[in-house]
């Protein structure tokens, strides 16, 4: 039978190529062409203060909605497009994005927020940062003060480099956020010299915290430490009332999670901060 189909029989792929290694491939080749087909988008998730109940900020969460596969989560997609150096370009697309967004915000007299941004280690190494968020900040006109750019441990760890690129961006007026805390390569020395406005608690350390002990304790002493340094603490991931009244109880500043809200598309977030028409008495 093969031997009828004879040169014109092909494959398209080599029987020894796993599916994985296929499938793989067949990502990579999307995610090259994602951003000029348009198909990342940007999610934005409340942060409030715990005690007030007001909303103080939003995080951006790129979402890829691809006609095919559906929608790929950036677990997925945003490790691969940093092996394939992609995240520079996806990176530089979701900082202009989100700026613009949230002067349009703005412009629209809703309520001040921040924004939140996060950047990957890769973004430090392979481009001038302090550049891009300075032509960013430039071309959206947004406040450097309503950006607050989101690094992880692991970026702190990055040699010292990273401090002096920080401190740079810092001088812009934007602020700095530890996202993930606790669950990298903690170490106290960054907290020390890094230009931090908040550390973001990781969610692993606040589920349950109204029954483990142990995440209680924790919680408890990285606010006690924050508070000596000045440092801002948010909690990330809060899913529960309970959990929310314990955050109160320990003195935690800020929050986002699903309990109040899941990131959202910019329209429905429109619609969360236009505040209700206040009844006047004419
Ligand atoms: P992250 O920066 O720690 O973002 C928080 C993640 O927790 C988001 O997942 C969010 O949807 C999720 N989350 C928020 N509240 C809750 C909750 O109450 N319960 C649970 N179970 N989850 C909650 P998402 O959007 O899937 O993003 C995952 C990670 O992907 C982010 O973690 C971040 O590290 C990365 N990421 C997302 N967008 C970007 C981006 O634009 N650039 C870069 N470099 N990384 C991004
Ligand atoms: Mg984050
Ligand atoms: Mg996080
Ligand atoms: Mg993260």
């Amino acid at each position: 039978d093969a031997k009828r189909h004879g040169k014109n029989c092909y494959r398209l792929y080599a029987p020894d190529m796993n599916q994985r290694a296929v499938e793989r491939l067949s990502m990579q080749n999307n995610l090259r062409l994602a951003l000029e087909r348009k198909e990342f988008v940007l999610h934005y998730q409340p942060q409030l203060d715990v005690h007030t109940n007001h909303i103080i900020g939003m995080e951006a969460l790129i979402r890829w909605q691809h006609p095919a596969l559906g929608m790929v989560s950036p677990a997925q997609f945003i490790p691969l497009a940093e092996e394939m150096g992609l995240i520079v370009a996806i990176g530089e697309w979701v900082l202009e994005t989100a700026c613009t967004q949230n002067r349009q915000w703005q412009e629209q007299g809703l309520p001040e927020v921040s924004m939140g941004v996060n950047l990957s280690a890769l973004q430090f190494k392979n481009s001038n940062l302090h550049e891009i968020v300075k032509n960013v900040l430039d071309q959206s006109r947004l406040d450097a003060g309503l950006l607050d750019l989101e690094i992880t441990e692991q970026i702190a760890m990055d040699g010292e480099s990273s401090i002096e690129i920080l401190q740079s961006i810092k001088e812009l007026g934007v602020s700095i956020s530890i996202d993930d805390f606790g669950t990298g390569y903690s170490s106290f020395k960054y907290l020390k010299e890094f230009p931090i406005k908040t550390i973001k608690i990781d969610r692993s350390f606040i589920k349950n915290i109204h029954q483990n002990e142990k995440n209680r304790g924790i919680v408890t002493a990285i606010i006690a430490m924050a508070y000596t340094l000045g440092l801002q603490v948010l909690a990330e991931g809060v899913e529960l009332a309970e959990e929310l009244d314990i955050l109160k109880e320990v003195g935690c500043d800020f929050y986002q999670g699903y309990y109040f809200s899941k990131p959202l598309p910019c329209e429905e977030i429109q619609r969360l901060l236009n505040p209700p028409c206040e009844s006047t008495n004419f």
